[in-house]
């Protein structure tokens, strides 16, 4: 197959939802769909439960699945599909977001009880960063939600995308009746039994008489009355919106009943990009370039505490990845090769030989690797679009444990290497202050350094509203500005100085005392 042949059969994706809306549910009916599994139950949750906070055994085990279920890659219909695992538990957002950026597109998944919640608008913000085309599945219609109407302007609002509807519920809860496919125009009968597949019956004609003996005359009413609501109200649905990350094609279903998730495959499949050219800092690449490169978005450590370990998860941009053959490593300006790579097969992981733009590999690391790290044959590029993001909860790290001061440092660098957590190292003294975005990440940090390294820590809590980056057109006002604030300036993981904010008002007054600096809660800006 050539290049060009590979890209096209190839969807890289991830699903997002708030916890408990079915994202786990859904993916282990997509990969009953792909073959990748043979029965229902067979996909760990990757969920971390709050009572897990005292339990860290629960919390290591999560790591082991994690890795597992990480990437899930399985064919269906002669397209390979890598499914890529993001956290739910909100405290490892930042995890999410780092996979996010390895992907081409979204699966939203919201529950029609619900709405709209809090961790769906974050994950949205990062998608809308990139324009990452979105599809959005309503799912548990065998509940009784909301008004379908209602829950798309709040889509609309919350997540400020446009939808367009392309199926549509016939009722819901106990008299949900099934989805009509406003596209292909069929009807799809939902029967209640799990399991089933319900192939759509054509109702091309929605006055047809037939769709009233089967969903009954009220019901048949509705659903003509709604589709005329959708048509006036909706424009047409155009795929270079959606593309483009501005509209949101809607689907309905019910996950755990395996209903509308197959209609949900068959259009994604269709609808969803092949792997899309990434801007880096010199240039755009394009997938069908010849030459390979790949960036790592997510390093997995010590899985094993006696063998200091790591995975590295690849993801390919272009051309095509070799096992064993030579690479560069862009930061380091070294040659790189790795004779040891995995690929993801639903949960079975194999060794590969070569891998295509999409593909994410897995590679045995000593210590090499970062996350952010470009591998390319030699051109001295490197990915953007893998950011940081200021934290939100800062604290200083104590040293227990004098005698063990080397293997605290070693770590810490490890643990934020592998993107647990992010330090800043004051420019004045020795302080290091770690920042996150849950609570949980901190008691993983302090357990995670016991158990590796053996090195015993405490965190202190400071008063920091955020990490700002900063810049300014003007070299010689950044300066002053740095010196001005020097016991308020640190450094983050790529030596970039960043400025420590207390609290917003005082950020408030800073940013009008100096006009000419911007400042950055993200570490990557134009
Ligand atoms: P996640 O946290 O998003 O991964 O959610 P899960 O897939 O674990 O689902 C959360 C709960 O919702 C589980 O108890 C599921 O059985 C249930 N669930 C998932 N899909 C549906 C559905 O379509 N209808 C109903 N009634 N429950 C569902």
């Amino acid at each position: 197959m050539t290049l060009d042949q590979q890209i096209a059969k190839r969807r890289t994706f991830g699903i997002i939802s708030h916890p408990d809306a079915g994202k786990t549910t859904l993916t282990e009916k997509l990969l009953l769909f792909g073959g990748a599994i043979q029965k229902a139950g067979a996909v760990k949750s990757s969920k971390i439960k709050d009572h897990a906070r005292s339990d860290w055994m629960e919390i290591e085990k999560q790591r082991g699945i994690s890795v597992a279920t990480s990437v899930m890659g399985f064919n269906y219909k002669n397209i390979k599909i890598n499914l890529l695992d993001t956290p739910g538990h909100q405290d490892f957002a930042e995890d999410t977001y780092r996979t996010l950026t390895a992907v081409d597109s979204v699966i939203m998944v919201i529950d029609c009880v619900k709405g709209v919640e809090i961790q769906t608008e974050k994950l949205m913000e990062v998608c809308r960063m990139r324009n990452t085309p979105v599809i959005c599945f309503i799912n548990k219609l065998d509940r009784e939600g909301r008004d379908p109407f209602e829950l798309l302007d709040e889509v609309e609002e919350k997540l400020s995308i446009k939808v367009r509807p392309l199926s549509w519920p016939i009722n819901m809860g106990k008299n949900f009746k099934g989805v009509y496919n406003l596209y292909e125009k069929s009807l799809h009968l939902f029967t209640g039994s799990k399991q089933t597949v319900q192939e759509g019956l054509e109702i091309k004609d929605i006055n047809d008489t037939e769709l009233d003996r089967l969903v009954g005359d009220t019901n048949a009413k509705q659903l003509r009355a709604d589709v005329e609501l959708i048509e006036g109200v909706y424009p047409d649905f155009d795929v270079n919106e959606y593309l483009e990350g501005k509209v949101a094609p809607v689907f309905f279903g019910s996950a755990v009943n395996n209903f509308g998730v197959k209609e949900l495959l068959d259009s994604f499949i269709r609808l969803a990009p092949p792997p899309i050219p990434r801007a880096t800092t010199l240039r755009i690449v394009k997938p069908d370039e010849n030459k390979f490169t790949g960036f790592i978005f997510k390093i997995h450590a010590n899985m094993d505490p006696k063998h200091r370990n790591r995975i590295a998860f690849l993801r390919v941009c272009s051309g095509k990845f070799e096992r064993g053959a030579n690479y560069t490593h862009v930061r380091q300006e070294k040659g790189i090769r790795f004779s040891n790579a995995t690929a993801f097969m639903a949960q079975d992981r194999e060794t590969v030989d070569e891998a295509w733009p999409g593909d994410i590999v897995g590679l045995f690391d000593t210590g090499n690797l970062k996350i952010g790290d470009t591998l390319t044959e030699g051109e001295k590029l490197m990915y953007t679009g893998i950011p940081s993001f200021s934290p939100e909860i800062f604290k200083e790290v104590i040293n227990m444990d004098a005698m063990k001061t080397k293997q605290l440092e070693k770590g810490l660098l490890q643990l934020m290497e592998e993107g647990v957590a992010q330090l800043f190292s004051y420019e004045l003294g020795n302080r290091k202050v770690v920042g996150v975005v849950g609570q949980l990440q901190f008691e993983v940090i302090q357990f995670r350094l016991k158990n590796e390294y053996g090195a015993t820590v405490q965190f202190q809590s400071q008063n920091l509203y955020k990490a700002c980056w900063i810049s300014s057109k003007d070299p010689k006002k950044l300066q002053e500005f740095i010196d001005s604030k020097q016991r308020h300036m640190a450094r983050d993981k790529d030596d970039k100085l960043v400025f420590m904010a207390e609290s917003r008002a005082w950020l408030q007054m800073v940013q009008d005392n100096f006009p000419d600096i911007s400042f950055h809660f993200t570490s990557e800006f134009k």
